[in-house]
């Protein structure tokens, strides 16, 4: 038996087999290659396959931003067949015995120099774009993707850490834990986790040795306990504790139905937090009272290109009408910084916590935006749909995105399609800036849902990505966030307006009674920390 110590991050206790995550590495390049019908083979494979991502590509950006920005596209699909290119190729592969990789990355390089010692300007600009088809064609070659079988068993993943992406492509029929090296308990991976009520680990930081690979773990995901081969005793005691946990749940099952009121009156609205409308059965199960936010980018995270209106639509349509008139608060797109995704072609920053993200992305971006808030104001025709905006730093942002609702209303009068006309638009508080200038934002929108994990990263300059060596430096209840808590809910309050936390501290519940007593109108939280939070909320009295 080998014992383990992590953070618990995930509660719950899992017993499965242990499957390591593994990403494909680059396939070491295979310099020579004497099989050249095979390499020939690949190469003429991989070309095909870029030239239909770059069809797909051409096609989106003739509908998002216009003929000519489609047309390179085109080049380079042309450029791929170019004669002088593919038989510099040939010949690298048949006669010099390069591989397929190899003998890309070669005339990539020879004609990109030959590009730039000519003279004519347009010419020269053409290097660039052959060391660009070159790369798209070797990595395809090199296939990033990552291997994974889990076999059709229960399995619990072990990973350095997974990337949100990386986490929606698993099997959640059969990924029964998690137990990452690094992450952090408010990256997106461990929220997900939570929201799917996996159990699940961080910092487990070990040697995880090949030969454990398929052998027996168990994990507690309350207290960060792993073991791989557990003993009898081991497996005894903590299939003991899962059944008290299970008696814990039966007990607070007891308090479906009941209402969200605190001793002394005060109603409270607890709700939420999904990320995908499959989540919908636990928040039902659970009987939170709303969505207090729907996480909308993962529908753009699952899928191998921009979902279109039609298809955000229907998601949004399937969520608000299985809530049944209850409130639907979905967040508009959030991508960017650890939610990376490949066809929105962003650009690598330095810093992208602090980049092209969120809101910025969809107003520098608003083709994309636009599709999403027609889908959104479609949606709101079949519930109370509200929707919200991530990472507000500016009063304009908020009153531009008022301005684009208003286009996207009259485009759907004219298509004659049904909307919610009293749609409220409310935002997240989640920078010290929101924070500051909550008295005028407050003035702009419906309500503010304040969400601390980003909150907190910006507030006290720690990445919510951050591993266990920084640790001590990270404090969830840091008194500054909590002054900003109060602060948004007094200025929303100044205002008429309501104001709730969406962040996973609102499922802390130590400090339910703390964030009723400043004020705080809605706790969102993941579906299964709805219960334990109304168990509180209804044993508190607010006013002293
Ligand atoms: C937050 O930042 O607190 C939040 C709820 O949004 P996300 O975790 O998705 O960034
Ligand atoms: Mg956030």
């Amino acid at each position: 038996m080998v014992a383990i110590r992590g953070t618990g991050v995930s509660s719950g206790i899992a017993l499965g087999k242990l499957i390591y995550y593994k990403r494909k590495e680059n396939t070491p390049n295979e310099k020579f290659a004497l099989d050249s019908a095979s390499e020939l083979a690949k190469w003429k494979n991989a070309s095909e396959k870029a030239k239909k991502q770059l069809a797909v590509l051409a096609d989106r950006t003739r509908r998002e931003v216009g003929d000519e920005a489609a047309e390179l596209f085109e080049t380079h699909q042309l450029m791929i067949d170019d004669l002088d290119y593919t038989e510099r190729i040939a010949s690298l592969i048949v006669e010099n015995k390069k591989s397929a990789v190899t003998a890309v990355e070669i005339a990539g390089k020879e004609f990109s120099e030959m590009f730039v010692a000519m003279d004519d300007d347009y010419m020269k600009a053409r290097s660039v774009d052959v060391i660009d088809i070159s790369h798209r064609i070797t990595d395809i070659l090199c296939d990033n993707q990552s291997i994974f079988d889990l076999k059709g068993e229960q399995s619990i993943i072990v990973a350095d850490d997974l990337t949100p992406s990386e986490t929606v492509q698993l099997d959640k029929s059969l990924v029964i834990g998690f137990v990452l090296s690094e992450g952090n308990a408010n990256s997106h991976t461990a929220i997900l986790a939570r929201t799917l009520g996996i159990p699940a680990i961080i910092g487990a930081n070990t040697e995880w040795k090949d030969e454990y690979e398929g052998r027996q773990i168990m994990i507690d995901g309350s207290v960060g306990y792993i073991v791989i081969d557990p003993d009898d005793t081991t497996k005894e005691y903590l299939l003991k504790k899962q059944q008290e946990e299970k008696a814990v749940r039966t007990m607070l099952e007891k308090l479906k139905g009941c209402s969200d009121i605190t001793l002394d009156g005060k109603e409270i609205k607890v709700y939420a937090n999904i990320t995908h409308p499959a989540d919908i059965d636990a928040v039902i199960a659970n009987d939170a009272r709303g969505i207090g936010l729907f996480r909308s980018e993962f529908l753009y995270l699952e899928s191998d290109d921009y979902p279109t209106e039609e298809t955000q639509f229907e998601a949004y349509k399937y969520v608000v009408q299985r809530m049944n008139g209850q409130r639907v608060i979905i967040r508009t797109l959030d991508i960017g910084a650890d939610k990376k995704i490949d066809y929105f072609g962003l650009e690598n920053e330095v810093n992208p916590a602090l980049g092209m993200r969120a809101l910025r992305l969809c107003l520098s971006r608003p083709e994309i935006f636009k599709t999403q808030l027609r889908a959104l104001y479609r949606a709101s025709a079949y519930g109370k749909l509200s929707i919200m905006l991530p990472l507000v730093t500016s009063l304009w942002e908020v009153q531009e995105v008022k301005r684009m609702c208003d286009g996207v209303k009259k485009s759907l009068q004219k298509d004659m399609l049904p909307y919610d006309e009293h749609l409220e638009i409310g935002i997240m508080i989640e920078t010290p800036a929101a924070v500051m200038i909550a008295p005028d934002l407050a003035k702009e929108v419906s309500f503010f849902s304040i969400g601390t994990n980003d909150l907190l990263q910006y507030t006290v300059a720690l990445d919510r990505q951050s591993t266990a060596a920084l640790d001590r430096f990270q404090d969830n209840k840091h008194p500054a966030l909590l002054k900003m808590i109060k602060m948004t809910v007094d200025a929303a309050h100044d205002a008429g307006i309501w104001a709730g936390i969406c962040g996973e501290i609102a499922a802390d519940s130590s400090m339910t009674e703390v964030f009723l007593k400043m004020g705080v109108d809605e706790l969102s939280v993941s579906p299964r920390a709805v219960l334990p939070v109304r168990n509180i909320v209804r044993q508190t009295v607010v006013e002293k």
